[in-house]
């Protein structure tokens, strides 16, 4: 039986290997996927996690829910030495072990991309996952509770002010949506006052969201900063040290909650660890149909999709087209890459991959959006629904589907949830506080029972 091994079970890893399982004959392969974590994060629904408007569990797919005929081991892969057909795993507990494979595919996309900016390791938060979002919702809620209690002054001001620093996709939709949470949490907290909020939008370039064209960016940062937020254009980080934030434009203020989005960055695994083929941005070099290597020179029974791999993007039309690093890629690449590795085990000729966008849509906040299709725009309300209609039916699994569309129907009539639970990152200290005696504390013939 052939040994079918996925590096990272995300968004591509997960279809690939659905795909697979949905077609696989019995006995014609095994698939095996390995990720340090037990689900796939459905990362568009982080700025509604952010929001408190998709419940965290939510936007975290079970992979032994949905893969059922799937080994999955959970690890993370240290090193892939191709020339053996072997990776290292380094599982959570326990030393590492190595894996054999027949085929490998590479799905371990990509990492948050940060620099040696002083203060932003300790102070900031990434927005890529469920703990990330989940954390910056309750640092909100925690501010909000501590300010209301505090006289105003420089302490109380701090906590009410947020900086989101990277004016991308996750950037801007973060923002909007952690505006939106505020905004909303004013009328529960009658000590503060909406002109007490500060929020700021920090992007190096000249303009907001690449995705969408000019003038969009532009209504975008006139929206943004009509709700009272500030949109630093041509502005970096300088420090961040001790919640202080210094921008490049001389302006210095205290921020209580720091989020730091400004792009990603290629995963180690694969521009470090591995002797497959990586272009000068440290992404594997993939053909069209998605196998690893050039049109001349094929690595065999090597696959690759998603934001780890340079993708040919033959629906742009130029020869060094690449596909752009997001979700509607992945999740095609990863059929594409089941539908490619059914086709070359059973002899038959392999597919390319192509993908005429469907367009661009953010959320901004609660019943704010953006949507664009080439020169069609639509934004506001019809724009959110756009994205909240699209985001539901994309989710995987019907059962997921359902969950998601529960809370959103609940939300509409009982708002949403605003208790922040920032005290599970503590879990035994009520218990500890109560009394019960600490270990070095227990009686030397204490018995349990
Ligand atoms: C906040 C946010 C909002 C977004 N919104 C949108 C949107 O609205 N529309 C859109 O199209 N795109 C969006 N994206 C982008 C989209 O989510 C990504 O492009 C997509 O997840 C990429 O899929 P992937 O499979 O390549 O990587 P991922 O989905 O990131 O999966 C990679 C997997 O590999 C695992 N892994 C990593 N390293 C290793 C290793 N060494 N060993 C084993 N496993 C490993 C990880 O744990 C992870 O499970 C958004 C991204 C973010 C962060």
């Amino acid at each position: 039986m052939r040994e079918i091994l996925i590096v990272g079970g995300g968004y591509a890893g997960f279809y690939t290997a659905w795909g697979l399982e949905k077609k696989l004959r019995r006995g014609e392969a095994r698939v095996t996927v390995v990720d340090p974590r037990p689900y796939m994060t459905y990362q568009p629904f982080l700025p509604e996690v952010v929001a408190g408007s998709v419940e965290a569990r939510h936007a975290a797919v079970s992979l032994r829910r949905h893969l059922h005929r799937t080994r999955l081991i959970a690890g993370t892969v240290t090193e892939i030495r191709n020339s053996a057909r072997t990776v290292t795993v380094r599982p959570e507990t326990g030393p590492d072990f190595d894996l054999h494979y027949d085929v490998l595919v590479v799905t371990a996309g990509a990492v948050t991309r940060t620099f040696p900016i002083p203060g932003l390791s300790d102070q900031a938060y990434g927005l890529k996952h469920v703990e990330e979002a989940v954390a910056i919702r309750d640092r909100l809620l925690t501010s909000f509770d501590r300010a209301a209690t505090l006289p105003r002054g420089p302490e109380r001001r701090k906590l009410l002010t947020v900086t989101v620093i990277g004016g991308g996709f996750s950037g801007v939709e973060g923002f909007g949506e952690l505006l939106a949470l505020a905004t909303a949490l004013l009328k529960h907290y009658p000590e503060i006052d909406a002109g007490e909020l500060a929020f700021h939008l920090i992007e190096a370039r000249d303009r907001i969201l690449p995705e969408v064209t000019d003038r969009p960016g532009e209504w975008v940062v006139r929206s943004l900063e009509k709700r009272g937020a500030r949109v630093h254009l041509n502005t970096q980080l300088v420090s961040a040290q001790d919640g202080r934030v210094v921008l490049s434009d001389g302006e210095e203020y205290d921020s209580g909650l720091i989020v730091w989005t400004a792009g990603n960055a290629s995963n180690p695994i694969v521009h470090n660890h591995t002797d497959l083929p990586v272009d000068e941005r440290g992404l594997l070099t993939v053909r069209a149909d998605l196998r690893v290597g050039t049109d001349t020179e094929v690595v065999p029974d090597v696959w690759a999709a998603g934001d780890d791999a340079s993708v040919p993007d033959l629906a742009a039309g130029r020869p060094d087209a690449r596909t752009v690093p997001n979700a509607q890629h992945a999740v095609r690449q990863g059929k594409r890459l089941a539908k490619n590795i059914l086709a070359s085990l059973r002899g038959r000729p392999t597919k390319d991959y192509v993908h005429h966008s469907l367009g661009v849509v953010a959320t901004l906040g609660l019943g704010r959006g953006i949507f664009q299709y080439r020169r069609l725009v639509i934004k506001g309300f019809p724009a959110w629904l756009m994205h909240r209609g699209y985001h539901v039916l994309a989710v995987p699994s019907w059962e997921r589907k359902i969950r998601v569309f529960a809370v959103w129907a609940t939300a509409a009539f009982y708002g949403r949830d605003i208790v922040s639970l920032v005290s599970v990152q503590h879990p035994r200290e009520a218990f500890v506080s109560s009394g019960a005696p600490r270990r070095s504390e227990e009686p030397k013939d204490a018995v349990a029972g």
